[in-house]
């Protein structure tokens, strides 16, 4: 009986890690979809309409301007 439940701890903790890949994958597929892009510097998503005016954006404006100004050394 205690075999079971070590298989059933094992099993669920299997489900678990199978869930949460699941769920980074259909994250990532979502903002794939949605044309989303994450600033490179701080991770916050850059706007959409950002994204339509500056198509190749990588930062968000506030990371972009840091940027432009030299005070951000990425
Ligand atoms: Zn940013």
């Amino acid at each position: 009986m205690e075999r079971f439940a070590d298989n059933l701890d094992l099993a669920q903790y299997q489900t678990d890690l199978l869930t949460m890949s699941a769920i980074a994958a259909i994250r990532q597929q979502l903002n794939a979809d949605a044309g989303r892009k994450d600033c490179q510097d701080c991770g916050v998503p850059i706007p959409q309409a950002r994204l339509l005016r500056v198509p190749g954006a990588r930062r968000c404006m506030l990371c972009q301007e840091r940027h432009e100004r030299g005070l951000n050394p990425h």
